[in-house]
């Protein structure tokens, strides 16, 4: 195939680094394209087109910490669903699915929840904060929520964190407590 630009040099195709730009954030991409032997255009066909447009995407959701093409494959494959089932399982139309393995990017509560739906750790750890959550004596709060009371007796009616007013949980007693947070301070 001849180049388009140069019209002199041939289209071959082979492995190269190319920029992708995803949401206005640029990646260099490793993927298959057809580069002028003269002039070093780039140019894809169509499957070569897909695959780009796949790494772009997943070096977009790496950089932001979500579920890649592969991952979500990966994670519906570990728990032997088709597409039509983990569509079902995330109450999603499957066609969202489908894209989502294509390389469109899902936004991120889609994500948050494909992880609870499919990844038992993710969901075993999600529990335990809803535990805490609703039980703070079983200790699971963040330990940033904590501050060091002298007297055990004051928690934890007089000291509030926030303008919310929550007051922060009784921290577990087994669990020596780090020195107070020195930024902590009492909302007007
Ligand atoms: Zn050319």
């Amino acid at each position: 195939m001849n180049c388009f630009r140069c019209e002199k040099g041939r289209l071959k195709s082979r492995h190269t680094t190319v920029v992708a730009t995803v949401r206005g954030e640029t990646f260099p991409v490793d993927v298959d394209a057809l580069v002028c032997d003269r002039c070093g255009e780039i140019a894809f066909n169509e499957s070569q087109g897909g695959a780009y447009t796949t790494a772009g995407s997943d070096a977009y959701r790496r950089a932001h910490g979500l579920l890649t093409t592969a991952e979500i494959k990966a994670a519906r494959n570990r728990l032997g669903l088709t597409q039509q089932q983990l569509a079902e399982r995330l109450k999603v139309g499957i066609a969202s699915v489908k894209r989502w393995e294509l390389g469109a990017i899902q936004d991120e509560s889609s994500d948050r929840l494909m992880r609870l739906c499919t990844d038992v750790d993710v969901a075993r750890q999600h529990l335990r904060e809803l535990e805490a959550l609703a039980d703070p004596s079983v200790g699971g709060r963040p330990v940033e929520v904590a501050i060091r009371q002298p007297d055990d007796s004051k928690w934890p009616d007089e000291h509030t964190l926030s303008s919310e007013g929550k007051t922060p949980p009784r921290p577990h007693k087994a669990t020596p407590l780090p020195a107070p947070a020195p930024d902590v301070t009492q909302a007007a």
